[in-house]
């Protein structure tokens, strides 16, 4: 699983903006993630829990808010969600198919104290 860097990476940048707004401590990471990335919520919170002990992040509530994969069709423009192994547009049958949603995956905010 890739969960480790993720969460790694992510935490690395709350604890930087709650120094910039010297925090005394994060209560709260909201954060978005595509469907199409495959990360598990119960995996972040695990390694999360892990990496903040002893920092100002320790305790701090994860909100996540899961993005369902959405592409367009190139051949009639039409926008869909996608299915997990449908690849082909509910409009036309069409195979050319642009991700528009679901890849996402990054901390939206942090409210801090
Ligand atoms: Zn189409």
């Amino acid at each position: 699983m890739h969960e480790v860097s993720i969460t790694q990476s992510m935490f690395d940048l709350v604890l930087k903006h709650a120094e910039q707004a010297e925090a005394k401590k994060v209560t709260k990471i909201n954060l978005v993630i595509g469907e199409m990335t495959g990360v598990v919520r119960e995996c972040v919170q695990f390694y999360l829990d892990f990496l903040s002990k002893g920092t100002v992040v320790e305790g701090a509530a994860l909100s996540v808010e899961m993005v369902p994969p959405k592409a367009r069709c190139r051949q009639c423009g039409e926008t869909f969600q996608l299915g997990e192994f449908d690849w082909t547009c509910t409009k036309c049958g069409g195979k050319s198919l642009q991700v528009m949603a679901g890849r996402e995956l990054f901390v939206e905010s942090i409210e801090v104290e």
